[in-house]
């Protein structure tokens, strides 16, 4: 019985995440469950799931029949449940760079990091990675992209390169003009995965596929000029590996995460997932496209900000993490984002990254510049 915590448990994956997991009664024991503010939906597992432990980030009055669990909240709720269950895996599935600080806990408490958050990695890649091999703590990635090339790895053999697919996300077919006014409920409408509103939006920028460029770059060790980026749009193939014979390996599946998600909570088994299997002749053709980086520039921003160092990294994921907000609140059109995110790495001198302490004065700092911006266009 593997005892698991799910961290954003209300959200998509952390959803996502309860229904393999509730597939699996003898295998895992769910023992917290952490969300930020939705505390019904929370109330609702916590009462299914019955963790030892549970968090919310904004404190609310907890019925009377769910106070056989332990309460934590505030913004430290990830790392304050973990550290009071210390449970096998913490499956990390909360948005932005939150994130951080829940993983830099679970690598001191946990046996395995199943790991959704990409922030995480774009933020902290250097410092998680370093602690995890001190600590020899696996991170087993629940991103799809990254999941598809884990398991075309598995074989033991160094790969010459990595192939990221990418939908293109919603607006993949849009000329330019239009993108820089489309539309919140446009954005949001997604082709191929549901997904939460932040990533989602990531994807119509394609600032989610530079993230994975970054989070490929620190789980696989693999230097940014042998990742590349092909979009997809029918997203059945979630991504390549490229080996010294010429050959390639794909992963295939269904746009369904709870396929990525059994891999991690079963790894190193295969365990039932719930999800369809793909019906290959139904499916037609699969398409391959450049990026085009001159509608969808967020990704040469986050490649650039690899090549620079983790300063930039993190300002990048600073002021896209609040122009994104700002956009989905209808503060900025579309196209202010890509403009906001460049602005500010434009403007910031990067130096050294030695600890957690300078990720988030670094961030605040990022996100402060990124909310003046923001009030230019009030
Ligand atoms: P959602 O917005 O759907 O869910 C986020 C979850 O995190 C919610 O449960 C939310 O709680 C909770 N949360 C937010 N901030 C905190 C915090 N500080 N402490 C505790 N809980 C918090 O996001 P997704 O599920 O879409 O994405 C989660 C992560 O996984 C992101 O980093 C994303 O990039 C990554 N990912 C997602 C994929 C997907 O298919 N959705 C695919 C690949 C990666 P509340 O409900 O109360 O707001
Ligand atoms: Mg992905």
């Amino acid at each position: 019985m593997r005892k698991i915590a799910v961290l954003g448990a209300t959200g998509s994956i952390g959803v996502q995440t309860l229904d393999v997991v509730a597939r699996h009664p003898d295998k895992f024991h769910v023992t917290a469950l952490t969300a930020h503010s939705n505390a019904n939906e929370l109330f609702a597992y916590v009462r299914r799931f019955r963790p030892q432990a549970a968090g919310l980030v904004k404190e609310t009055e907890i019925p009377e029949d769910l106070r056989f669990c332990e309460w934590f909240f505030g913004e430290d709720v990830n790392s304050r449940v973990l550290e009071a269950v210390k449970p096998d895996d913490a499956l990390c599935a909360v948005v932005g760079i939150a994130g951080l600080p829940a993983v830099m806990t679970a690598l001191k408490v946990c046996k395995r990091i199943l790991l959704a958050n990409k922030e995480a990695l774009v933020t902290g890649g250097q410092l998680v990675m370093e602690e995890a091999r001190k600590r020899n703590v696996p991170i087993l990635p629940v991103d799809s992209e990254h999941s598809a090339i884990f398991q075309c790895l598995q074989g033991g053999v160094e790969p010459k390169g990595l192939i990221l697919t990418a939908s293109g996300g919603a607006l993949r077919t849009w000329d330019k003009q239009a993108i820089e006014n489309a539309t919140v409920d446009q954005v949001l409408s997604h082709p191929t995965w549901r997904m939460g509103k932040k990533i989602t939006v990531d994807c119509a920028t394609m600032m989610n596929k530079g993230l994975e460029v970054i989070e490929a770059h620190y789980l696989f060790g693999m230097p940014e000029e042998r990742i590349s980026v092909v979009v997809h749009p029918q997203s059945i193939i979630h991504s390549l590996v490229e080996f010294v014979d010429g050959s390639m390996l794909a992963q295939m599946g269904c746009t369904d995460m709870r396929v990525p998600i059994s891999y991690a909570l079963g790894y190193p088994e295969r365990i039932e997932s719930g999800a369809k299997e793909l019906d290959l002749l139904s499916m037609g053709a699969l398409n391959f496209e450049k990026p085009d980086m001159d509608r969808f520039p967020c990704l040469a921003l986050a490649r650039g900000a690899l090549r620079e160092g983790a300063h930039a990294m993190i300002t990048l994921n600073g002021a896209n993490e609040e122009a994104v907000g700002a956009f989905i609140a209808g503060r900025i059109p579309f196209g202010a984002i890509a403009k906001i995110v460049e602005r500010i790495l434009n403007m910031t001198s990067f130096s050294r990254v030695s600890d957690v302490e300078a990720v988030y004065t670094i961030d605040r700092d990022a996100r402060a510049r990124a909310m003046r911006e923001i009030g230019r266009f009030e």
